[in-house]
């Protein structure tokens, strides 16, 4: 999709810290991190939110959450723990209209 930064960042049309990839998912590192870990897990498909997730798309929402156990285990945090968050729309939150996992670790991570 035009004109989304995460479309290009899947595309290779910007730049970004990748720490995964194959051929759905890719996983790099927030710009501006919450925490001293902060992966953004994102499918390659363009879906604007969870609130646009169809049946269709159910085992490449699942492969997300794989891919978060493989990256949290690589960053080193998959025993201490660490927050897996999807924000949907402005009152969460959300500013890329492109559904993202956030991971977040490697300290105590208050809720909100
Ligand atoms: P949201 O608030 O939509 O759930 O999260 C979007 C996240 O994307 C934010 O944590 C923000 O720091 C991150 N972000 C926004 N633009 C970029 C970018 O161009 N590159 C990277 N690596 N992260 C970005
Ligand atoms: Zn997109």
């Amino acid at each position: 999709m035009e004109d989304c930064i995460f479309c290009k960042i899947a595309n290779k049309e910007e730049a970004a810290e990748i720490v995964y990839e194959d051929e759905r998912v890719v996983a790099f590192k927030d710009i501006y991190p919450k925490a001293p870990v902060h992966i953004l897990i994102v499918t390659k498909k363009h879906i604007h939110s969870a609130n646009h997730i169809e049946p269709e798309d159910k085992e490449l929402v699942g492969e997300l959450f794989l891919v978060a156990k493989k990256v949290a285990k690589e960053q080193g945090v998959a025993e201490t723990g660490y927050r897996l968050s999807f924000n949907v729309g402005r009152d969460a939150g959300q500013v890329v209209d492109h559904l993202h996992m956030h991971l977040l670790g490697g300290k105590k991570i208050p809720l909100a």
